[in-house]
């Protein structure tokens, strides 16, 4: 058996999220890397040193540069002769890309799996996390996304890859790439930090999450995460939103604060090692699920938090 994981980069480092799908891919067979976009030699040459990693495929055209889903879909379906398994991490890169693969070859996906049982048996959530099911299909290929706070990363480094050029598919025109915006910050990444400080609705306003959050998440080196209800209040961007239809989170320690604890919002971080929740209502259901509860106002505590923390 052999698994085909698709890389996820920006032409010029390999995203860290892949390597997770890695990891996961190693249950199940050889795993080889497709490397898809414009000017990549640098993502190549990463690619190829991740441990466990026995081929990587560089497919270097102008129209794989933004990685539209449309064009790297071809690609990918023109070397799944050779794979029981096509995969990539659960991140919107291989959600969008990996169910038009699966599409196009017409064989079923299998989506954000949490654990793998065998080569044709999985367990993934359903209901917002509140249950998990075991999913078995008898196709002889199968297109999988792996959640990446259910599996640990592959070493970045150790593997002896050997690299092999793939002729580009024809480009597709199907879609443009327009523009994108980034957040420039000096934070770790979101699904990547070690620690993550969220805040919710009891924050306010946008002043006030800064204020309050900013301070703490220095002194600790953490991310920022926000509840759904603060980032439709606008105290905060959607794209740092914890949750079931925000970013998934597993670090070691995350900091709830002012946030109730919605079921929707515990399906993105319940994983997390160590909970701390700060929250004024006792009967607040993240209580249910924090290691450390701090019962008070949040406009007192977090300042006192930070200052200790500070000395
Ligand atoms: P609230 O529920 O309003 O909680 C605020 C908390 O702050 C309360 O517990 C209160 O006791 C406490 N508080 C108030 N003042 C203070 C103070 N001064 N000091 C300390 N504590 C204080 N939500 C997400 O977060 N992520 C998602 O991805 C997500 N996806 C959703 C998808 C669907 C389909 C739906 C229907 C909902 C989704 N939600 C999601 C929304 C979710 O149901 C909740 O509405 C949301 O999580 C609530 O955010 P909150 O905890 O910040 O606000």
């Amino acid at each position: 058996m052999s698994v085909l994981i698709i890389a996820e980069h920006n032409n010029q480092q390999l995203n860290p999220a892949t390597l997770h799908a890695v990891e996961a891919a190693s249950k199940l067979g050889e795993v080889h890397l497709l490397v898809a976009g414009s000017g990549i030699s640098a993502v190549v040459e990463a690619a190829g040193q991740v441990s466990g990693v026995a081929k990587v495929w560089s497919a270097d055209a102008a129209y794989y540069g933004e990685g539209l889903a449309e064009e790297i879909a071809p690609l990918v379906v023109k070397l799944a002769e050779h794979y029981t398994h096509i995969g990539a991490t659960a991140t919107a890169f291989g959600k969008n890309l990996l169910p038009r693969v699966a599409a196009l070859l017409d064989v079923p996906q299998i989506s954000d799996l949490t654990e793998i049982i065998d080569a044709q048996t999985f367990v993934r959530p359903i209901y917002a996390g509140n249950a998990f099911e075991t999913v078995q299909s008898d196709s002889a290929k199968l297109v999988l996304t792996f959640r990446s706070t259910a599996f640990t990363a592959a070493a970045a480094e150790g593997g002896h890859a050997t690299v092999e050029n793939v002729e580009a598919a024809p480009a597709q025109n199907l879609s443009r790439f327009v523009g994108r915006e980034l957040t420039q910050s000096d934070r770790p990444e979101l699904t990547q930090a070690k620690v993550v400080v969220t805040g919710g609705r009891a924050l306010g306003s946008a002043e006030q999450f800064d204020a309050l959050l900013t301070p703490l998440a220095d002194v600790l080196g953490a991310a920022i995460g926000a509840s759904r209800a603060a980032v439709d209040a606008e105290y905060a961007p959607n794209d740092i939103q914890v949750g079931q239809t925000g970013k998934v989170v597993a670090p070691e320690l995350y900091i709830a604060v002012g946030v109730s604890g919605a079921i929707q919002h515990i399906a993105g971080m319940q994983d997390s090692k160590v909970i701390v929740a700060i929250n004024k209502d006792a009967d607040a259901p993240i209580f249910n699920i924090a290691d450390y509860g701090l019962v008070g106002d949040l406009f007192e505590i977090v300042p006192q938090l930070t200052a200790a923390l500070k000395q």
